[in-house]
């Protein structure tokens, strides 16, 4: 067996947090003849993609860590004909929803504004309140990683909130149906999403976007609204986790490194040279506070890697 090419020992974990340990080994894997060489080098690897949902423990991680490369994994296809696009998982999802939106393509312009792979994403259902990328997805093209290859067509993949089921798959490419549209139209929603983004989050501050998963509460929850009164939630609501740690008193707590950000409370941002520990740490005392205070439990958003035992 030919040995794994681009590998490194000891290699600093790229995210967005800026803060966190490294790979004991990791690689970067330019075809699916690479992959498989990692594959079979560590059954048990991790993809990074832009690491943009990622906190890496300080102590870093012992599996083979695999970031996708080009040439095999970042081509970007576009029929702007009939819509259809085919991107592979290590391309950059803001410049494919910007050439969709130049080309007057409609469907992934509701994703502006924030950074990750293809890949990632789709591993993620990565969206927000204008949707997720699951809604034009049409197929996904995989690794498994005892069967090899895979083909899942949309229907088949269990897509949720901020979940699709289908972390344990390497995803190798993917292909979406987007509607042609009017471009100046297609553009315009770009670049509100994209304002939008910029006024109500922190954008520029090392993060990984929002911590937690906004929590579907299952009673009539009450909160102070902030000037004196209350919000009343019913059963069956999806609340914003960001809503609940700023009544909680959240904004603006520092703990070491870490602070909780001023703009948007859901929003946990690292000092440059801070640590990992730091921003887990304020995450706990986070959640503490919105549990006693709202009875509400949160459930991180953020992938968190730690070395196993
Ligand atoms: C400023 C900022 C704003 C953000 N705003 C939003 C937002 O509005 N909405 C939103 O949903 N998210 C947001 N995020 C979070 C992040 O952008 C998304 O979750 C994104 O989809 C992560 O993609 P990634 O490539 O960085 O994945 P990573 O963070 O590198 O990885 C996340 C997970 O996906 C897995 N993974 C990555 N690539 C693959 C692959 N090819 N095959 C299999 N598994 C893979 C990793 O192993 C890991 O488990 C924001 C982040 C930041 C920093």
């Amino acid at each position: 067996m030919p040995a794994i090419p681009d590998i490194t020992i000891d290699a600093p974990i790229r995210t967005w947090f800026g803060v966190g340990g490294r790979a004991d080994r990791l690689c970067l894997a330019r075809s699916e003849d690479d992959l498989l060489l990692a594959l079979h080098e560590d059954p048990g690897l991790r993809i990074l993609g832009e690491g943009a949902n990622l906190i890496v423990d300080d102590d870093g991680v012992a599996e083979l860590v695999v970031a996708l490369a080009e040439p095999g994994f970042n081509s970007i296809d576009i029929n702007p004909r009939t819509g259809l696009v085919r991107a592979g998982a290590a391309a950059k999802l803001p410049a494919l929803v910007k050439r969709t939106a130049e080309k007057g393509l409609a469907g992934l312009e509701v994703l502006a504004g924030f950074p990750a792979t293809v890949g990632g994403a789709i591993v993620m259902n990565a969206g927000g309140r204008y949707g997720d990328i699951s809604a034009c997805l049409t197929r996904v093209f995989a690794l498994d990683r005892q069967s090899g290859p895979v083909v899942l067509e949309r229907s088949a993949i269990a897509f949720g909130y901020r979940t699709s089921g289908l972390s344990r798959l390497i995803i190798t490419a993917a292909e979406f149906q987007l509607i042609p549209d009017d471009p100046s139209a297609v553009r315009d929603r770009h670049m509100r999403i994209m304002e939008y983004k910029r006024t109500t989050q922190p954008l520029k501050a090392n993060s990984a976007g929002c911590c937690f998963k906004n929590p579907t509460i299952d009673r009539i929850l009450t909160i102070p609204d902030g000037q004196g009164g209350h919000n009343e939630f019913q059963p069956g609501s999806r609340i914003s986790a960001g809503l609940l740690i700023d009544r909680a008193g959240c904004k603006g707590t520092r703990l070491g490194s870490a602070t909780v950000s001023d703009h948007h409370a859901n929003f946990i941002t690292a000092d440059a040279g801070g640590k990992a520990s730091d921003v887990l740490a304020l995450m706990d005392v986070a959640a503490g506070r919105v549990l006693d205070a709202f009875g509400v439990t949160l459930e991180p958003e953020v992938v968190i890697w730690r070395r196993s035992p």
